[in-house]
């Protein structure tokens, strides 16, 4: 056999090797997919202290209205600052209806009981969206907060979601938000802080972080 002979010979194992293990992974995937029956909302909460809870739960918002599906956000704690997520939204999305509780983070406002009452305005919001079937997904943007501050009953919260209409999918970020919300949720991601560049001295950028 001649070097070059050998050379394809050992090409076509490699290929056969690749295209058994991806045949094997086919069959792997397609048994799960075989076996899931439920169709039904899902409830996802994007937690940890690394960036990227909001900007996947907007990932989710534009692929729902890329469905021409009708998405209500709820922003706890944010609208002091403004975010590019939702300039878009209010220019171009007739599908989406969004509320800001619109006090900054608690630490800027130091007051409890002005904190306290925004976030149960706010919470109405939320408890409408989540009782109403119109809505194919309900986003409750850093709303763990309310829970860890206790400004916010946790059970109110829990039976909301669990009692939200089936077809309904719901998004909860924010660090924290403890096992009882972890343990009704379907879907748990816990984003990982590796490194941040705010660490690094680099300031917040539009379309990036804001
Ligand atoms: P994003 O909105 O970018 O998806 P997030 O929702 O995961 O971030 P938040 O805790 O809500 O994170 O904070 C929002 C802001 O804080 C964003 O500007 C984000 O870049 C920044 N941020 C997120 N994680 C970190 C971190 N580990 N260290 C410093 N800044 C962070
Ligand atoms: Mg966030």
């Amino acid at each position: 056999m001649t070097s070059e002979s050998s050379k394809t010979a050992n090409q076509k194992t490699d290929q056969q090797l690749h295209k058994e293990k991806m045949q094997k992974q086919k069959e792997r995937v397609d048994a799960q997919i075989a076996k899931n029956s439920i169709e039904r909302g899902v409830a996802i909460l994007m937690t940890g202290n690394g960036k990227g809870k909001t900007s996947s739960a907007f990932g989710m918002v534009f692929r729902a209205l890329g469905y021409g599906q009708r998405v209500g956000i709820v922003q706890f704690i944010k609208g002091a600052q403004e975010s590019g997520e939702v300039n878009f939204i209010r220019q171009h999305c007739d599908n989406a209806e969004i509320y800001q509780m619109g006090t900054g983070f608690t630490w800027n406002t130091q007051d409890k009981a002005a904190d306290i009452a925004a976030s149960e305005r706010t919470w109405v919001v939320a408890e409408r969206m989540l009782a109403d079937d119109q809505f194919d997904l309900v986003v409750l943007d850093e709303l763990t907060y309310m829970i860890g501050y206790k400004y916010l009953d946790r059970s109110k919260i829990i039976d909301a979601i669990s009692n939200r209409p089936r077809e309904q999918s719901v998004v909860v970020t924010g660090r924290g938000g403890g096992r009882e919300l972890r343990e009704v949720m379907d879907t748990v991601s816990d984003v990982k802080n590796v490194k941040h560049g705010y660490a690094a001295g680099i300031k917040a950028r539009r379309g990036v972080d804001c």
